[in-house]
């Protein structure tokens, strides 16, 4: 089984139901995809055998899963059981109510993530939804997110690229945990500067009024929002607090990997 490799280890029992019947549905469709498309390990890119899991067994003993202790605010890896939060949530309040990763951004997840936003690796997302579902198993009941929202993308940039690996991963996440996903509940007003290449506060100034909601929350107390990367929040929180302005209570997220 497919996501018995991948979660080799772990408690399978934290997938529901849910889940399941959608896999089994969906398995004819995806055998004769991959006779098409063979299905590629997300870490290392070498093919695997049709039926032999999602990743490669080499990359399988090295995924970097986040796991305690980690900081019950953002998700980072704390060096400490003794800690509760990180260094950076303690020196600055956030928006958002809690957040988790599936991964920490290592070396090999760094080029995985890269090759599947900019080398249009989209078959990667089935693996990182799965994970990133498999992460928030004990915290989706805690939250009860009403919807799911995905990072927007300005429209240029998606045209550009063809696609916003953000939204393909809700949709996935979707499909696997049964909330229902709103694509355009938030959208990005105008293109920013590339966040990797800024400091903190330029970070924050970047995106200050950089979202708009535009529908779809009325009534909504709780939603969870998918992203790829985190860096350091201010995406987040700049979302989170556009959504409090529209009347949200609590914005969580859900993120593959925390730098
Ligand atoms: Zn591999
Ligand atoms: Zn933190």
């Amino acid at each position: 089984m497919r996501e018995k490799n991948l979660l080799s280890g772990q408690k399978e029992k934290e997938l529901s139901l849910n889940q399941k019947g959608i896999r089994f549905a969906k398995q004819a469709v995806k055998s004769a995809a991959g006779l098409l498309y063979p299905p590629r390990c997300p870490l290392c890119d070498r093919i695997i055998p049709l039926g032999k899991g999602r990743v490669c067994g080499e990359c399988q003993r090295k995924l970097p899963w986040i796991v305690q202790p980690y900081c019950l605010r953002c998700g980072k890896t704390l060096d400490s059981l003794e800690k509760e939060y990180c260094r950076d949530c303690l020196s600055h309040p956030h928006e958002f109510t809690q957040g988790i990763a599936a991964f920490r951004y290592e070396k090999a997840m760094r080029v995985s993530i890269r090759r599947m936003k900019f080398s249009n690796r989209r078959e990667y997302l089935d693996f990182y939804a799965e994970a990133m579902v498999f992460r928030a198993g004990k915290w989706l009941p805690l939250w009860k997110p009403e919807r799911i929202i995905p990072v927007p993308m300005h429209w240029m940039k998606k045209n550009r690229r063809g696609y916003n690996q953000s939204e393909l991963l809700a949709k996935k996440i979707g499909e696997l945990t049964g909330i229902p996903v709103l694509y355009h509940a938030v959208r990005k007003l105008r293109s920013t500067k590339d966040q990797k290449e800024l400091s903190g506060q330029e970070r924050r100034s970047n995106l200050k009024d950089a979202f708009e909601v535009s529908g779809g929350l009325s009534g909504i107390k709780s939603v969870l929002v998918i992203d790829d990367v985190y860096t350091t929040g201010s995406t987040m929180d700049e979302i989170s607090r556009t959504l409090k302005c529209a009347g949200v209570r609590n914005v969580f997220f859900l993120v593959a990997a925390h730098r």
